[in-house]
């Protein structure tokens, strides 16, 4: 395994200071399973103003559909071969067809009755209690052994920046036989691995990264929580790897509220960056598939400009998948280690 990096610089006149020669430095960084570059550059300070939430959240419960008074009346159901019931529920968090699906086993789950919940007011307990639903989900599933009940997956879009078209605390839940990219490039370059190295990659990428501890942050349970080498988001992506399981149905409960806790120091410690959106998706294996480590992907998201909403999404990572971040993730992980101790 390999962490390689190309740096590079560029040299600009400064107007303001008579010619002044100024060098800015970059760097451009390879994932070491699928050699996938993301770009360090644009250096700031991590940090951002906290919109006023009150205004943004006013007046959207009115019209949303995962609300107490709609969610029972609004959302679709299930086909009975699927779920009996038509839609699943625990607490008061309640499990229903996604409406605008992306794949033919799609759902939504809501995280409680609640509209608006802050970032740091999202419990261990409501995260847990959410992904066990989804667990409940994906077993039925496999009960009924599905075709399409291969890759069980959890996505998560936290307030509008992350992509989240409501306020409403949600999960996205869904089962596909079709591995989406950057899964599948894992798939793929972790089988090769395994078969060159007849090792696991996560295995010793855990390994290597707690020896030199520049990148890593701690462990809930069994799960190792690190910086991604090569990051996907403006300010890092943390990685956490379940050891010894593959696939999400080889996480126990015990799991699920070691996540949670993690989940939830990320959230103490971006949220005083200023930071009040993020995406979290799980990455799976089928369970026969030795050569992959289950692990989620953590990954705050937040403005170019904020006073214009400006995405921190543009052409590069749109058009060309190349990824900024703007910090090195070494010092993002020294922002968030205390959280970890
Ligand atoms: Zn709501």
């Amino acid at each position: 395994m390999q962490f390689k990096a190309q740096r590079k610089e560029t040299v600009v006149l400064n107007p303001l200071k008579d010619m002044a020669q100024r060098s800015i430095p970059s760097e451009i960084r390879e994932d070491p399973l699928t050699g996938r570059t993301a770009r360090i550059c644009h250096f700031m300070k991590l940090q951002w103003e906290k919109p006023d939430f009150e205004a943004m959240v006013a007046g959207t419960e009115k019209t949303c559909p995962f609300c107490a008074d709609k969610v029972m009346k609004v959302t679709p159901c299930f086909p009975p071969e699927l779920v009996p019931e038509g839609r699943m529920t625990v607490d008061d968090m309640v499990l229903f067809p996604n409406i605008a699906p992306y794949d033919s086993l799609g759902a939504v789950a809501t995280m409680g009755a609640r509209h608006y919940t802050p970032m740091l007011e999202v419990t261990t307990g409501r995260m847990t209690k959410a992904f066990g639903l989804a667990m409940d989900f994906f077993k039925r599933l496999e009960t009924l052994s599905h075709p399409e009940s291969v890759y069980h997956l959890i996505n998560w879009n936290f307030m509008p920046p992350s992509g989240s078209s409501l306020i409403h605390t949600h999960l996205q839940v869904f089962a596909t036989s079709s591995a989406p990219n950057l899964m599948r490039e894992e798939l793929n370059a972790a089988r090769t691995y395994t078969e060159s190295n007849q090792t696991n990659y996560w295995d010793d990428l855990v390994s290597l990264e707690k020896e030199t501890g520049e990148r890593y942050l701690g462990r809930t349970g069994r799960i190792d929580w690190l910086l991604s080498y090569a990051p996907l988001g403006v300010a890092g992506d943390v990685l956490a790897i379940v050891d010894g399981v593959s696939s999400t149905m080889g996480l126990t409960d015990t799991d699920l509220a070691d996540i949670s806790t993690g989940l939830a120091r990320l959230m103490k410690a971006y949220d005083r960056m200023g930071i009040y959106s993020f995406n979290m998706n799980f990455f799976t294996g089928r369970p026969s598939d030795d050569f992959y480590r289950f692990h989620l992907l953590f990954s705050p998201r937040t403005f170019f400009n904020q006073a214009l909403g400006t995405p921190d999404i543009g052409a590069l990572r749109n058009l060309f998948n190349e990824t900024l971040c703007m910090a090195f993730p070494e010092d993002i992980t020294r922002m968030l280690k205390p959280e970890f101790e």
